[in-house]
């Protein structure tokens, strides 16, 4: 079974033999220098200067609730943007946390307007701007995510970003965007085995961070840690680090620059080549995204596209709720090579022609779905 997945990905096999590897003491000096060079490495590929990083274990979401828990407190305001699903979420974890949170909400497919963004902030009295670098639910890249943390920081506010699958796949560049706080993990773009989460923070949101945590989301006790003793403050996902420190040497090998480029050229392939066979980009051109691309079915159950595709040996997903039987959604994250690519390509035209008697595609058209 080949992985096309938005998450978890296709792992190489000579990264993933690092899981196999013997278990090492979190407390031993050889755990510390697999830990200090992951942290080195994350902090070059985030474009991070005078900032710090916290690595914990566990998925994408327990980074990013860290980040929102460990940076506000009950009754900050919350300005956030949601292009879909995880900026839905992102704004659940801030409200259970207390704050009082006001979404600007972008049409399915389209982008929030920077310069909408910016009046709001004028008026707004926020304290916080909380958004996802790149819409998984969607396949929306947030290409404007540098314009509305300038107007953010021009007021004050601490800019707190989900690149969850972003990070590797689309440009960030932290300090230059003037980003406080950056949530990712180790299964999308960074191409390891799910288990490994991590923050990055600026300087200025590392003397924000807040008391009174459960210690498990508690930022600060990783910072201290970290800076005092080159570990984590509880045992971390030992194997997955050394994976992760595995795939990170690759990636930093080959450039992150072109790193990028790569994503961006198997994805522009399904952009080009899948509206051949009837299914359509649901993003806008300017922000579809390199990582996770996503189309509409016309007259096909997407349900049905992903289970007969696995029979095929390829597992894509469709869409997330409601989208669920509308949308398929295709990962370039991952050891994946643009022939693979092509194969999928092959099974999918396969698919739709074992389903074309059911196909309604003019209809479903027109009928605006
Ligand atoms: C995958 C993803 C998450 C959640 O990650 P998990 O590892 O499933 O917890 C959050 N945000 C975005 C944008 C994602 O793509």
């Amino acid at each position: 079974m080949k992985l096309f997945t938005p998450g978890p990905v296709e792992v190489d096999p000579k990264i993933l033999k690092e899981i196999s590897k013997p278990v090492m003491a979190h407390r031993s000096q050889e755990f510390r220098e697999v830990l200090s060079d992951v942290v080195e490495k994350l902090i070059r590929i985030l474009g991070l200067e005078n900032g710090h990083l916290a690595v914990l274990s566990g998925s994408g979401t327990t980074a990013v609730d860290a980040m929102v828990w460990s940076l506000m407190s009950p009754g900050d305001r919350v300005l956030a943007l949601v292009h879909g699903e995880f900026g839905r979420r992102a704004i659940s974890s801030a409200e259970v946390r207390g704050a009082e949170v006001e979404a600007m909400e972008a049409p399915l497919g389209k982008s929030v307007e920077p310069e909408l963004v910016r009046r709001r902030i004028e008026i707004g009295k926020y304290t916080h701007l909380l958004l996802v670098h790149n819409e998984t639910s969607t396949g929306v890249a947030y290409r404007d995510l540098k314009i509305v943390a300038e107007s953010a920081k021009d007021r004050g506010m601490l800019v707190l970003v989900d690149s969850v699958s972003g990070l590797g796949g689309e440009e960030l560049r932290m300090s230059e965007w003037h980003l406080d706080a950056v949530a990712s993990c180790s299964h999308k773009a960074l191409a390891s085995p799910p288990g490994v989460s991590f923050v990055a923070l600026s300087g200025e949101a590392a003397g924000e961070l807040r008391d009174g945590l459960p210690p498990i989301l508690d930022l600060r006790r990783y910072l201290d840690f970290y800076t005092r003793r080159r570990e984590t403050p509880f045992t971390p996902a030992v194997n997955n680090l050394c994976a992760l420190r595995k795939s990170l040497e690759h990636i930093m090998s080959m450039g992150i620059d072109a790193y990028i480029e790569l994503h961006r050229r198997k994805a522009s392939l399904l952009y080009e080549e899948l509206p051949k066979l009837g299914f359509l980009p649901l993003p806008d051109e300017p922000v579809r995204s390199n990582t996770v691309t996503v189309f509409r079915t016309p007259g096909l159950n997407a349900k049905e596209v992903v289970s007969l595709l696995i029979k095929k040996g390829f597992r894509i997903a469709s869409g997330m709720k409601d989208k669920a039987e509308h949308l398929i959604r295709i990962g370039t994250m991952g050891n994946t090579s643009l022939e693979d690519l092509r194969d999928l390509i092959g099974s999918l035209n396969e698919v739709v022609g074992e389903l074309s008697g059911q196909r309604t595609y003019k209809e479903d058209l027109e009928s605006g779905r």
